[in-house]
């Protein structure tokens, strides 16, 4: 496709843009690239920021997608620390902060999105982070190696992660979180209950079921108080309670937006030459024929790569099995597929070693969560899930000693 002389414009510096760059130019994109970002830094990978980078272990430029050099050799002009305002469909620009205009050919909105927060008397004390970007990791881990006591709120991807790396750096952690089980996100209960006694066996002090009611301190958080009365001291406080699409500005631009862009299963956002990748983008996937936004680096990354390929005028859309994983206290869980609609979850093998839980929609294998399995078994499992496998014999599920090839018919 021939993009105009405007070229391709990229708003939004995550992982999507710059893998969409590369797949762009791969597929032989020759048009002027212009990447838009509002961080300080060039894309970078997310997963190390609430756990090895948080804990020390790797650098910033460790984190990084692609070099300097990267950006400079395939011609990308890189806008940071600028933020795109609002989108003229109709005369294809955009205006950017400080008012100043830039049109576009093609457009690829990549945008993330951004960390909600907590309403509550004393939420703007020094001290209480939420944790997007890797600015704020470094913010979080500088405060803790003052402070001794942390409490971190939810227990979804941000709170299990950063409680547990707060833990392995030293910290008495509190968790609160207003659900009754961990990582209720996975919808597994043998898992949530393993979780509830790992963290404890850690010393994190699980407040289950309760929501934070002030932060007490005067300039600086000291405290905790919840709804249910209980009070924990800390010093430090990240606060994870999930994500809200960066959308904002696209409000009456005709985009279609509901939950963030809506978009087929070519990134497509029905308005030529735009399209939408990444966090912000509900796309069309045909394997659960559903609209879907994922939040996770595997979609990012699986996302912006199609969307450059597909902008640059080659062929492709949604066709994988959509993945994410986790790492807390050394052990890594994934989960391959989707988990917003089955009938029941049976796991086999040993959930505080190795295990697989099949989830199960009318006898159709729809997600598996995957506790240390080799790389063969995961991709069998990816396979079965892709060909819409449906099981044989529900009874034997739960036995190792039945291939899966004998568990379901493909
Ligand atoms: P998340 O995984 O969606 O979890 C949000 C948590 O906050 C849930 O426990 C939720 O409880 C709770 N919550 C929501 N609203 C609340 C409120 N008003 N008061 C108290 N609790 C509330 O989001 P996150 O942990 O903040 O992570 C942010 C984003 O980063 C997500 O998109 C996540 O997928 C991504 N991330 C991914 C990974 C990974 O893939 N390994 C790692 C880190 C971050 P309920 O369950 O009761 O709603």
């Amino acid at each position: 496709m021939a993009a105009d002389r405007n070229g391709l414009v990229i708003v939004g510096g995550g992982l999507a843009s710059a893998r969409a760059i590369k797949a762009y130019r791969e597929a032989g994109g020759e048009a002027r690239i212009t990447l838009i970002s509002r961080d300080t830094m060039l894309p970078y990978h997310r997963p190390p920021l609430s756990k090895r980078y948080l804990r020390g272990e790797t650098t910033a430029e460790d984190a990084l997608v692609e070099s300097e050099a990267f950006y400079r050799d395939n011609d990308v002009d890189v806008q940071l620390e600028t933020t795109v305002e609002a989108l003229v469909v109709a005369e294809r620009r955009l205006r950017l902060d400080g008012g100043t205009e830039r049109a576009f050919g093609q457009l690829l909105i990549a945008t993330g999105a951004s960390p909600r927060t907590l309403d509550v008397p004393g939420s703007t004390l020094e001290g209480i982070f939420a944790l997007r970007r890797l600015d704020d990791s470094t913010r979080i881990r500088a405060a803790a190696e003052k402070a001794r006591h942390a409490v971190v709120v939810g227990a979804g991807f941000i709170g299990m992660e950063v409680a547990a790396s707060l833990s392995q750096m030293g910290l008495e952690v509190t968790l609160v979180h207003r659900g009754e089980g961990l990582f209720e996100i996975l919808r597994a209960r043998p898992l949530t209950v393993f979780l509830s006694e790992l963290y404890g066996r850690k010393g994190v002090q699980l407040l289950l079921g309760d929501e934070v009611a002030a932060f007490g301190g005067r300039s600086r958080i000291d405290a905790v108080e919840t709804k249910r009365d209980r009070t924990a001291q800390a010093e430090l406080a990240v606060v994870g309670v999930g994500v809200e699409p960066g959308t904002a500005w696209l409000e009456g631009s005709g985009l279609r937006l509901d939950d963030g862009i809506v978009v087929n299963e070519r990134f497509e956002t029905g308005v030529e030459g735009i399209w939408a990748a990444g966090d912000v983008a509900r796309f069309y996937d045909p394997l659960f024929e559903k609209h879907r936004r994922i939040e996770h680096w595997s979609n990012a990354n699986y996302a912006g790569a199609e969307a450059g390929k597909l902008m640059a005028g080659g062929e492709g859309g949604f066709d994988i099995v959509s993945t994410f994983f986790t790492e807390v206290f050394g052990i890594t869980i994934k989960l391959f597929g989707d988990v917003d609609e089955f009938d029941e979850v049976v796991f086999r093998g040993a959930i505080d070693g190795s295990a697989i839980g099949f989830y199960l929609r009318g006898g159709r294998l729809v997600a598996c969560l995957v506790l240390d399995q080799d790389e063969e078994t995961e991709n069998r499992l990816k396979e079965l899930l892709k060909a819409r496998a449906t099981v044989r014999d529900p009874e034997r599920l739960g036995s190792e000693s039945v291939g899966l090839d004998e568990l379901f018919s493909a």
